[in-house]
This record gives C-alpha cells, sequence and structure tokens, in this order.
C-alpha cells in the first residue's frame, strides 16, 4: 500500500486532468513566502500539512493568509508542528477559492464485491465515517465499461448538481475514473470536492496505490513517506517486514500464517509489535538478514512460527541459531519457536541444543510467548 501525501495525489490529479486550485509546494517558510510573493501562489491563500493523517482542518494543520507576511507565519508554524506523530516536512500552499458547497466522492475497491465501488454524498468536508449512512451513496462499478452514464447521472443527483455542474462532475468523474484505473489506485478520495460557481475543484486528495501492481509503477517506488526507517532497510534487503504498536517480534512464513499468528497473539492477550514474513526462503543468510532487523526493532519477546512445506525447518533452524550469536546481548530477548513439517525433528533439535524453547502446540506456543513478553500468561 502506497499512501500518497495530498500534493502527489494532486499531481496525478493534474495529470489526468482533474480540476484542482492552483498551488505549490513549500519546504521552508523562506520558499512559502517566495511562492506567494512572486505570485505562484495567489492570495488569499490555504496552506496544508502534508501528513498522511487526516483531520487536519480540525487539527490547525489547515492555514489561511491574505498577505504574504501571514502565508510565512503559517507556513513556519505547521512545518513545525508533529501532526498525529508525523513530522511536517513539507507544506502545500493554494490559492484559496470562494467556495460554495462541499462534497464527497471516492472510488475504491469492495472487497466483498469484489468490484470498484463510487461513493458519493452530499455531506463533504467532514470524515465520511461521521457522515450518517443514509447521506452516503455507494454504486458499484463494472471494470470493463468503467462509469457509465446511468452512475453519472445518478451521482449529480446524490450531490444536488444539474446544468453546467452536472456536465462538470462528468467530465470530472472521467478524470477520477482513469486515475483509480491507470493509477492502479485501490482508493481515489475528494474530500472536500467543493462547487465553485458552476465548475468543480478538488480540494483535498487522497491516494492509496495498490501494492501488487508496484511493478507497473516504478515511479513510486521512491515514495517512502510512510515506511519506518527500519521498513525501509527491510524494503531494500526485499524482506517484508511490518512494524505495529506492540511489544512482541513475530517471524513467520507466508501471510497467512502471519496474519493468522497476530491473530492468535491477540487471543491470548498478546501486542504484536513488529511482523517479518519469511515467505517461502530458507536461505540461511537471508533469515540471518531478517532476524538481525528484528533484533533491531527491540521486541520484548519473539515468535517464531514456521510451516515447513517447500521450506525446510532445518535450515530456517540453522540460520535463526546463526543470527542469535550476532545479536548484542543486550539486544538478547526470549525466543518462543513452533516449527511444523518438513524436517521438523532436525529442525526443533538444532533450536534446542541452542537454547530455544519449542512448542509444537499452537496455543501453548502463544501463551508462552505472551508471558515471557510481560503480559497475560
Ligand atoms: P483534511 O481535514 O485533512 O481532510 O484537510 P482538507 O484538505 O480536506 O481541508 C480541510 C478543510 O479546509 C476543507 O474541508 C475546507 O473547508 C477547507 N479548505 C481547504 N482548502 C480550501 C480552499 O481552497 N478554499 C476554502 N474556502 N476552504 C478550503
Ligand atoms: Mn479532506
Amino acid at each position: 500500500m502506497v499512501k500518497l501525501s495530498e500534493w502527489r495525489g494532486k499531481e496525478i490529479f493534474r495529470r489526468h486532468g482533474v480540476p484542482l486550485p492552483r498551488g505549490a509546494v513549500a519546504r521552508s517558510a523562506e520558499d512559502a513566502e517566495a511562492l506567494v510573493r512572486d505570485g505562484r501562489v495567489p492570495l488569499p491563500c490555504v496552506v496544508k500539512a502534508q501528513v498522511l493523517a487526516g483531520g487536519r482542518g480540525k487539527g490547525g494543520a489547515v492555514r489561511f493568509a491574505t498577505s504574504v507576511e501571514e502565508a510565512r507565519a503559517a507556513a513556519a508554524a505547521i512545518l513545525g508542528l508533529e501532526f498525529k506523530g508525523e513530522k511536517v516536512k513539507e507544506v502545500l500552499l493554494e490559492e484559496k477559492l470562494a467556495i460554495g458547497r462541499e462534497l464527497y466522492l471516492s472510488l475504491t475497491l469492495d472487497r466483498s464485491l469484489r468490484l470498484p465501488i463510487l461513493i458519493a454524498s452530499a455531506q463533504g468536508g467532514v470524515e465520511i465515517e461521521t457522515v450518517e449512512d443514509a447521506q452516503i451513496d455507494r454504486q458499484p462499478v463494472h471494470p470493463f465499461p468503467g462509469l457509465t452514464g446511468y452512475e453519472k447521472r445518478r451521482a449529480a443527483k446524490v450531490l444536488g448538481l444539474t446544468g453546467g455542474a452536472a456536465r462538470a462532475l462528468d467530465r470530472l468523474l472521467e478524470a477520477v475514473w482513469t486515475v483509480f484505473e491507470q493509477e492502479d489506485a485501490e482508493l481515489v478520495e475528494i474530500n472536500p470536492l467543493a462547487t465553485v460557481g458552476d465548475g468543480l475543484v478538488a480540494l483535498d486528495a487522497k491516494v492509496i496505490i495498490e501494492d501488487d501492481a508496484s511493478f507497473r509503477h516504478p515511479e513510486y517506488a521512491e515514495i517512502r513517506d510512510d515506511r519506518t526507517p527500519l521498513e525501509e532497510i527491510a524494503r531494500e534487503k526485499e524482506i517484508a517486514f511490518v512494524q505495529l504498536d506492540g511489544n512482541i517480534g513475530v517471524i513467520a512464513n507466508g501471510a497467512g500464517l502471519t496474519m493468522a499468528t497476530l491473530d492468535v497473539l491477540k487471543e491470548f492477550g498478546g501486542a504484536p509489535g513488529v511482523f517479518l514474513d519469511l515467505g517461502g526462503t530458507d536461505d540461511p543468510k537471508k533469515v540471518t538478514e531478517a532476524f538481525l532487523l528484528m533484533a533491531e526493532a527491540r521486541p520484548a519477546a519473539v515468535f517464531l512460527n514456521i510451516f515447513g512445506g517447500v521450506t525446510r525447518c532445518d535450515t530456517v533452524a540453522t540460520g535463526l541459531v546463526a543470527a542469535m550469536r550476532q545479536v548484542p546481548a543486550e539486544r538478547r530477548f526470549p525466543l518462543v519457536a513452533r516449527i511444523r513439517g518438513n524436517n521438523e525433528a532436525e529442525g526443533i533439535a538444532i533450536l534446542r541444543a541452542a537454547g530455544v524453547t519449542s512448542v509444537p502446540s499452537l496455543k501453548e506456543s502463544a501463551q508462552a510467548v505472551v508471558a515471557a513478553a510481560g503480559g497475560r500468561p
């Protein structure tokens, strides 16, 4: 999942013809001042923190300015913020339009319908989660024809747009559909979509690119706004590694087993803090690298849950033992292992010889690691 910041989303919008306010990005108060002073951003203007979290409007991360000095001051204030745990490094400056109504529009994937859906609401400008369900219209869209006239007319009706504004919506929906399809997005959200006279303007942009399509979009590979430093290193080493809020590290193989392991830990009162999916690898070098990365995340305890199908339990165990020896003493952590399948007995013997607790039952091993991490036994 590649979440794009607002200005990156808007850059894509611009390329595909979604109407936007004029604007530019600044990384310092001086840059912001210069943008307004030389007219690249007209006054009055809006100064917006470029962070991935929403609710900036309410949280003081969107400000208005009517002079060069105000724009500079707003940029300086916002660039100093830490917004919902994220340091603000960029601000987007845009002309402040005289807007009419604020609407909501998005295209996303409905995984149960297995179709894209178009979501529209006349109640825009607030988080969609807070809008009453009856005020939200959802239309499945078949991907082959894309958005049809019928769907566009229904959206216009829901949004209360007629005449020139309805025609503007037609064009905008075409452009938004193109963004969704060509960029392989899993979400394209415009909130608010503002009426300006007879036209429509996207005041905000939230675009999420589907990971499985990343091979078609090398241009997004460089965008690392939403990765932690360790996740960044992991990506370079091609290790599937994700940091969460808890204190238990999980090493498993295969996405399904990894997710199930997280669920089981939660079930027994544990809090997964980082997980690592070895996938199909049993290459001891790769296992060592992955394990050392895990140690960097400073887990209170680690649960190793491996199913040896193609992977051989003994080679995974060998890699792990080699890796454990490389972890500096002050960073060692209790390790509970459950390895089943191909060459299981050999794997367990290797782990036991190295002093690792090895428990065959999923329930008991999960309970053991939760206890080792200081949680509920
Ligand atoms: P979010 O709160 O993080 O989703 O940030 P938004 O980009 O949606 O901005 C929040 C609010 O600021 C919007 O709902 C608008 O009311 C207001 N806003 C943002 N840009 C403009 C603009 O160009 N003109 C006007 N009048 N209001 C704006
Ligand atoms: Mn918004």
